[in-house]
């Protein structure tokens, strides 16, 4: 996981990426209230539950090669390793 920073609002996530297609963000901090963009949608579905704007940071990060490939593998529930 690597901790990283929406540049417009400074909401704190950890991102994980797992392949070109699936990067997981898990959320530190209360987003609709640190993140203005994610407060606007307050009362409507924001199925997303990102910003644009953290959503640009992260792919800006991806295309410089500072996420590197998760070697992990999904996690199987039941299974030890
Ligand atoms: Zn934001």
């Amino acid at each position: 996981m690597r901790q990283v920073s929406c540049r417009n609002c400074g909401n704190r996530v950890l991102v994980e990426k797992y392949s070109e297609a699936h990067t997981s963000v898990q959320w530190l901090e209360e987003s609709q209230v640190v993140c203005p963009e994610l407060g606007r949608e307050n009362g409507r579905a924001n199925a997303q539950r990102t910003c644009g704007a953290l959503r640009q940071t992260i792919n800006d990060l991806a295309d410089a090669g500072e996420l590197e490939m998760s070697l992990r593998s999904y996690p199987v529930p039941g299974k030890l390793s």
